[in-house]
This record gives structure tokens, C-alpha cells and sequence, in this order.
């Protein structure tokens, strides 16, 4: 199975993406790790695209495009993937599509991970981490700490990570709904989408998505 999976921010992208893959018994690809291999084995791409993160600018297309190929054309994706991260605007879908019919290989489905814009950003901008170990995480409404501020299991201090302030989660939203969105109509006309509700129990929305991808 060939699938590309998609969600806004806070959606439980990485989570789903981990669990299916499992499941499904096809390597999971995500961007943030293509990267980080490129970048450590000190591929050519990597290092451009260690040139670009360096100087504070986004990887062009070209070079995630080609690290997502290079990752496809190993043995253990012969009869599958699951890609996360990738592609994430129309010019990248397109070049998958090129890619793949080039190898006479398509897309099986796309599963877009539905949720709420104001639960997002309730979800992460409710966060607190503990300041001595990001593992003790509490959230203000669904799991508050028995004390404001300080965590149940060691008591240190509980805080906000500036990338879960709500000014930052809803910039983020809308970069999704600018670059990202426009890939969901791309693969409804061709068929391949499959929405699924995110909210709820993890094991649940897995159960979810592999039910539909079944159908
Ligand atoms: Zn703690």
C-alpha cells in the first residue's frame, strides 16, 4: 500500500503515521527524519539542505523531492510507504505523481487527519512541560497537575514551550490551510481521499483509518 497521510498541526500526524505503518507493515518516511539521515550520512542533499536550514530558509522542493526518492527506492518501500511531512503543497504532489508513474507504481489512498481548528489549538496551547524532564507533560484542561504550575511526578516547574503558544499554533494552522490544504483537493479529484475524524482515544483514530483504508 502506497499512502500519503495528512493533517493540520496537532492532529496526531507523527503518532497515526507510526501506528499504521506498524500495522500495515510498510516503512513509515517522514520528512524530519529524511532530513536528519541526509544530513548525518552527509549526502548531497543533505548538505544543501543543511545550507538552507543554516541560513534560517525553507528546503526547496528539488531537494526534499529528491531525498523522498531516494528513500522510496530502497528495498524495504518495494511494496509500500507510508509518507508523512511529504508532499505538503500542490508543486510537490505533482512531482510524486511524475515520480511514481515514472516507476509504474500510484498512490493507493490518502488519509486526512480531520480536527478542529479551536481544539488544536486548545490541545497544544494547553501543553505544560516539566523544566527537569519533557516527558512529564500535563495539559491545563485534560490532564491538569494537582498544583498549578508544578509537576505531580518530580515537582518542578511547569511551563509553556514558545512553540505551543496559541499566536505560534495558529500561525502554523495557517501556513497548513495556505500551502497544505490545496493537496487534499488535488487527491479528492483523483479520487484518493479518505477523511477521517482525529479526536479521541490514539488507538481509536487507528482503528479509524485502518477500518477505512480497508474499505
Ligand atoms: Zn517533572
Amino acid at each position: 500500500m502506497r499512502i500519503v497521510l495528512v493533517g493540520p498541526p496537532g492532529a496526531g500526524k507523527g503518532t497515526q503515521a507510526a501506528f499504521l505503518a506498524k500495522n500495515l507493515s510498510i516503512p513509515h518516511i517522514s520528512t524530519g527524519d529524511l532530513f536528519r539521515a541526509n544530513i548525518s550520512q552527509g549526502t548531497e542533499l543533505g548538505k544543501q539542505a543543511k545550507a538552507f536550514m543554516d541560513a534560517g530558509d525553507l528546503v526547496p522542493d528539488e531537494v526534499t523531492i529528491g531525498m523522498a526518492k531516494d528513500r522510496m527506492e530502497q528495498p524495504d518501500a518495494v511494496h509500500g510507504f507510508l509518507l508523512d511531512g511529504f508532499p505538503r503543497n500542490v508543486s510537490q504532489a505533482e512531482a510524486l505523481d511524475v515520480m511514481l508513474q515514472a516507476a509504474g507504481m500510484k498512490l493507493d489512498a490518502v488519509l486526512d487527519l480531520e480536527v478542529e481548528e479551536d481544539e488544536v489549538v486548545k490541545r497544544i496551547a494547553g501543553r505544560r512541560i516539566c523544566r527537569n524532564d519533557s516527558a512529564h507533560v500535563f495539559h491545563v484542561t485534560y490532564a491538569p497537575p494537582r498544583a498549578e504550575g508544578v509537576c505531580d511526578t518530580c515537582g518542578g516547574e511547569l511551563y509553556q514551550r514558545g512553540d505551543d503558544s496559541e499566536d505560534t499554533v495558529r500561525n502554523r494552522l495557517e501556513v497548513y490551510h495556505t500551502q497544505t490544504e490545496p493537496i487534499i483537493d488535488y487527491y479528492k479529484a483523483q479520487g484518493l481521499l479518505v477523511t477521517i475524524p482525529a479526536l479521541g482515544e490514539v488507538s481509536d483514530v487507528t482503528k479509524r483509518a485502518m477500518d477505512a483504508l480497508q474499505k
